[in-house]
Parts: C-alpha cells; structure tokens; sequence
C-alpha cells in the first residue's frame, strides 16, 4: 500500500468547454483536501489548474504551486498557495514536480498536459521513479489516448506491462484507491541487463 502524501496534477491551464470535466476536477481538488493529501501542481490559478487548486484551498487543504520565472505573469499564480516554488526553467520545474510528490494525476488538458504525462510515464518506465501515475477519464475525454495505447501495444511498439504504468478510472475516490494500492512491476525491459 502507497502512502499517498502529496499528488502532483498534471491539468490544462484552459478551463475547457465541458463543465463535468470542471466538476470533477474540483472534486478532485476537495477529495486532496479530505485525504490530507497536499496538491503539487503548476502554480497558476487559471483554467483547470486554478480549479483544483481552488478547491482544495478551499477545503484546508495545502496547496504548493512549483512555476519557472517566466511563465509567472503568463499563467497567472494563485497567490494563495501555501508555498510558491520558482524554478529556472520547465525542465527544472518537472523535476521538482516529480521530486515533491508520491504519486500523479492527470486531468483533461492540451500540449502541455500530455507533455506532463509523457514524461512522467517515461521515467517510470525507465526506472527513474516507481510512483503510482493515475489518468482521470472524466466523459471520455481520454477514450482516444487509451486506445492509441492499445495500440501501441498491439502494434509491439510498447509493453503491456509499461502500459500497465497508466491508471485510469472515471471516478476520482476510485483512482486515488488504486493508486494507493499500485504496486510497480520491477521486471520493466529497460532494467533488464539484455537491454541496457
Ligand atoms: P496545457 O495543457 O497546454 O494547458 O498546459 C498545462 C501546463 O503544462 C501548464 O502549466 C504549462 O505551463 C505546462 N506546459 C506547457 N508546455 C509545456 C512543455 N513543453 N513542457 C512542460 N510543461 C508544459
């Protein structure tokens, strides 16, 4: 069992047209706070990003914000935040997002969110990290990502254990109990000797 202390959500800094995608990140956000689990995210109080964090502030829960310099004025921080970590640049700032959190979620975003997501599956899969990494699939918005994946795998393009790096659930309470309960699979190709 993970003990889940802190979360980082990986979120579009758009807020989106779909108003259950809204909702249920708020949810999400209130569901941190009832769990006393602290939300690491990108600092902004804008878009799906803000929504979170919003809810989870407003719920007593703690909330840390991790932003490079230059993105500070453009995504607009929440100033409300229980610590606001300023990095050098994205790079530094995914580091910082993975160093500082036990687990990850993803919610419904654009570039920079599947960016996130990417890169926080491809060091797990490398063995750089062993934390539990969660996708919430609120209406289907990631229904065509999952299959892709599937894809991916029946094309032998990736692992059906790497895929089984990705959590996915419809239901927040439901993914942060199977992220509690994820257990990674240590066997993964790029840490076997055949392949390094
Ligand atoms: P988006 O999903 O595009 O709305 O972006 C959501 C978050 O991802 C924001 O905090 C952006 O700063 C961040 N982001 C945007 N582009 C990148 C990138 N190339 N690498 C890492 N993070 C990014």
């Amino acid at each position: 069992m993970n003990n889940l202390k802190s979360i980082c959500v990986f979120c579009g800094s758009s807020e989106g047209t779909d108003s259950a995608i809204i909702i249920e990140s708020e949810l999400l956000g209130t569901k941190l706070a009832e769990r006393d689990i602290t939300l690491i995210y990108g600092g902004s109080k804008m878009g799906i990003m803000g929504r979170v964090a919003i809810a989870c502030l407003g719920n007593k829960g703690k909330a840390v914000g991790i932003i490079p310099g230059f993105l500070k004025t453009k995504e607009i921080v929440h100033e409300g935040l229980d610590e606001l970590v300023t990095t050098e640049n994205m790079h530094e700032r995914k580091l910082k997002m993975q160093e500082m959190s036990d687990g990850f979620i993803t919610l419904p975003g654009g570039f920079g969110t599947f960016e996130e997501l990417f890169e926080i599956i491809t060091w797990s899969q490398l063995g750089l990290h062993h934390k539990p990494i969660g996708i919430l699939n609120t209406n289907g918005f990631y229904d065509h990502l999952i299959a892709m994946l599937d894809e991916m795998v029946n094309r032998g393009f990736l692992k059906a254990e790497n895929r089984a790096l990705l959590i996915e659930d419809t239901d927040v309470d439901s993914l942060l109990n199977k992220m509690e309960h994820f257990v990674p699979d240590l066997t993964s190709k790029w840490l076997k000797p055949e392949n390094t």
